[in-house]
């Protein structure tokens, strides 16, 4: 039978009611035979997850601070749940154990993982499935990196001979038995090492969202919901600070070829987002999705010969790695060269870098202009295409916003323009209308 892997999100299981729609989901597909649960999340806007409240019970542990008003807070969380799900697990003596624990001194990663244990268990309990440890299965070595190796040859035996399974997400454990977690938001993770392990067919993410949009919702209002995406487009979009999925959450399905679908715990009809190794190329390529980050000076160096000069190049890019200042683009031209840098990074050694290219590269000039953001617009077989750039910028042109740098990339699929941050919510609805079909806007 084939398998699907199902992680739900904070959102998806912070209260008895949202924790019933899961119910339903997973039994509406007899396929869904692993579930790697969020710990409960927000209920409304302005309420607190219980991962942040579980760091807070740690910290006020640890500095001797009152621990009981969160502790009693935590402990609701999770009997309102229980008893409204008309379960009989014994959550209390858990919670007592969790405490007496952070009292004697465990970590700020044992007290947060213990959000998807017990809900893990308040999971399994409820769909009649067993439940998986993560400690058990999922592994992090010496230095705290996660162990892949280890992991999928524990995981895959263990759920060789389980068909059906909760594994919390968000944690494993060391080789000396503590927990440790992913990032936050790691459970994304989790779904994707468990998906892997199992040799799953698919990876359902199911969020609060309908799946990704051509851009963020937030600042494009009609933005368009995304069908399908490459790995690659998703890597690019994320890269440029679209944000839905956990970063790391991309490569372990993404080694096993594993389709990832974002779906949406509170419309669960909707087909929602699919992530996929390939897609067979449109005609004329197309653009996928458009994302964007503020913040970056560009610095142009400018010089006659440049391109005939052997370590020109090297040498500018020594002059910033001196100030241990990472770049983010590189674009260049017959006599110029320009490198793009995070402000914040950049402001503090801004003129001891300039210092530098002028005594070290003996340029004609060094422009510096800051407060840009660069926005990319990311598609496949985009590039190829004679149409896009053109009504890209035509686009831009149309809106009365100045073009401050363009890098096409050596990527196939990805133009990336530079634009005064003041532009910066403009450019993005501008660009978004000129690529998106008028008739499928706002879906
Ligand atoms: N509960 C953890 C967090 O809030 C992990 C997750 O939800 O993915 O970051």
């Amino acid at each position: 039978m084939a398998i699907t892997v199902a992680k739900f999100g904070g959102t998806s299981l912070a209260n008895t009611k949202q924790i019933l729609k899961v119910k339903e989901i997973i039994q509406a597909d007899e396929h869904r035979r692993y579930v790697v649960p969020s710990a409960p999340g927000k209920r409304t806007p302005d309420d607190e997850k219980v991962t942040d409240l579980l760091y807070l019970l740690q910290r006020s542990a640890e500095y001797g601070h009152d621990y009981e008003t969160v502790y009693n807070k935590i402990r609701t969380r999770f009997t309102e749940i229980r008893d409204g799900l008309g379960l009989n697990i014994k959550i209390e003596e858990y919670l007592k154990e969790i405490l007496e624990k952070i009292l004697a001194g465990a970590d700020a990663d044992y007290a947060a993982s213990r959000g998807e244990f017990l809900n893990g268990l308040l999971l399994a309990d409820l769909l009649g499935y067993e439940f998986i440890d993560a400690a058990e299965v999922i592994f992090f070595d010496k230095r705290g990196k996660y162990d892949a190796a280890q992991t999928i040859s524990a995981l895959s035996k263990r759920l060789k001979d389980c068909p059906r399974a909760v594994i919390p997400g968000f944690y494993g454990s060391m080789s000396d038995g503590s927990i440790k977690t992913f990032s936050r938001g790691g459970s994304d993770v989790t779904g994707a090492i468990v998906a892997a392990a199992a040799g799953a067919d698919l990876y359902e993410n199911w969020t609060d969202v309908s799946g990704f949009f051509m851009a963020d919702p937030r600042i494009v209002k009609q933005a368009r919901k995304i069908d399908t995406i490459t790995y690659k487009e998703l890597r690019e979009l994320s890269y440029m600070g679209a944000s839905v999925l956990h970063e790391d959450s991309i490569f372990p399905v993404y080694q096993a070829a594993i389709p990832i679908n974002v779906r949406n715990t509170n419309e669960p009809d909707a087909p929602g987002t699919m992530i996929l190794p390939t897609i067979e190329e449109d005609e004329g390529g197309r653009v996928t999705g458009i994302a964007g980050k503020k913040h970056f000076t560009v610095l142009t160096i400018e010089k006659n010969g440049m391109n005939a000069e052997l370590g020109f190049g090297r040498r500018v890019l020594a002059c910033i790695e001196k100030y241990s200042i990472p770049f983010e683009h590189m674009p260049s031209s017959i006599d110029t060269l320009s490198v793009v840098l995070e402000d914040g990074l950049v402001k503090d050694s801004i003129s001891d870098i300039i210092d530098d290219i002028h005594r070290v590269c003996e340029p004609d000039s060094v422009e510096v202009v800051g407060h840009i953001a660069l926005i990319a617009t990311v598609g496949r077989g985009m590039v190829s295409n004679v149409g896009t750039a053109a009504t890209l910028f035509t686009a831009l042109a149309d809106a009365g916003i100045n073009v401050r740098m363009i890098d096409q990339g050596s990527s196939e699929m990805n133009i990336i323009v530079g634009v005064s941050n003041d532009d910066f919510e403009r450019a993005l609805n501008a660009i978004h209308d000129a690529f998106a079909p008028k008739e499928a806007q706002g879906r």
